[in-house]
């Protein structure tokens, strides 16, 4: 497959990223794209870096691993963006440079310890059940101070903000609220919990990024609007 088209998809996005941070009269230097290259093969990351694109973001372990045999460790940032069962910590604690998808007490108990044993500290974003939706992984709003508290107390965790996905809707009030939510659980999060410095929002995905932008998101994740569909 070519991804001949990626630079100028890429610059379209730019340009919307821009313009949605006129908008809300931020800079477009405050926005990183995380270019989604799960199920795509190499090729994508590669045409990705090429096109001057640093960060890459896999929902996968064993996708992650693969692409990063491939493509290089140091060829990219690489983002775990999918959720990480806890017997897959070990395996991939070194493929990642930051984990969007920290979900659990469990998990960042388990990436602690794993990470205190090598001798590192894990960066990680805490995962917000924003919709409600059952099927959505992700910590409760209503739990998120407490939680955060425990896990920013763990020595083997740099918690550097928080992550979640919208319901998939195109109703851009639904979208709005979803992110404005999140942007001021962070807010409240900072302000009350010790230790929780976030620096980062990972908001955003190909149907609803400029809405997030506006909203104040630091991170898109983006495949679709970057590489084309996906097969199924
Ligand atoms: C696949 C995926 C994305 C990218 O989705 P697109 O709609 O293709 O941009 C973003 N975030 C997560 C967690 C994903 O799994």
């Amino acid at each position: 497959m070519s991804y001949q088209s990626l630079p100028d998809r890429l610059a379209e996005v730019r340009d919307r990223i821009a313009a949605a941070c006129a908008r809300a009269g931020r800079a477009p230097s405050e926005v990183t794209v995380v270019a989604v290259t799960k199920t795509h093969p190499g090729d994508a990351v590669r045409a990705a870096l090429q096109s001057g694109l640093v960060d890459v973001g896999e929902n996968r372990v064993q996708e992650l691993e693969e692409k990063v045999a491939e493509v290089g460790r140091e060829a990219a940032r690489w983002h775990l963006i999918g959720s990480l069962q806890r017997n897959k910590a070990r395996r991939a604690l070194p493929l990642f440079d930051l984990l969007h998808s920290l979900d659990s007490l469990r998990l960042a108990r388990k990436l602690s310890d794993e990470a205190a044993e090598a001798g590192i500290q894990v960066r990680a974003l805490v995962q917000v059940n924003s919709s409600g939706e059952q099927s959505k992984s992700g910590l409760e709003p209503e739990s998120l101070v407490d939680a955060l508290g425990e896990i920013c107390a763990l020595p083997g965790l740099r918690v550097e903000g928080l992550m979640t996905m919208a319901p998939l809707t195109d109703d851009e009030r639904v979208l709005r609220a979803t992110f404005g939510r999140v942007r001021e659980l962070r807010d409240d999060a900072a302000r009350q919990v010790p230790g929780f410095a976030p620096l980062h929002l990972s908001m955003g995905m190909s149907n609803d990024y400029e809405v997030a932008v506006e909203e104040g998101s630091t991170l898109v994740r983006l495949g679709t609007v970057l590489f084309g569909e996906r097969e199924r």
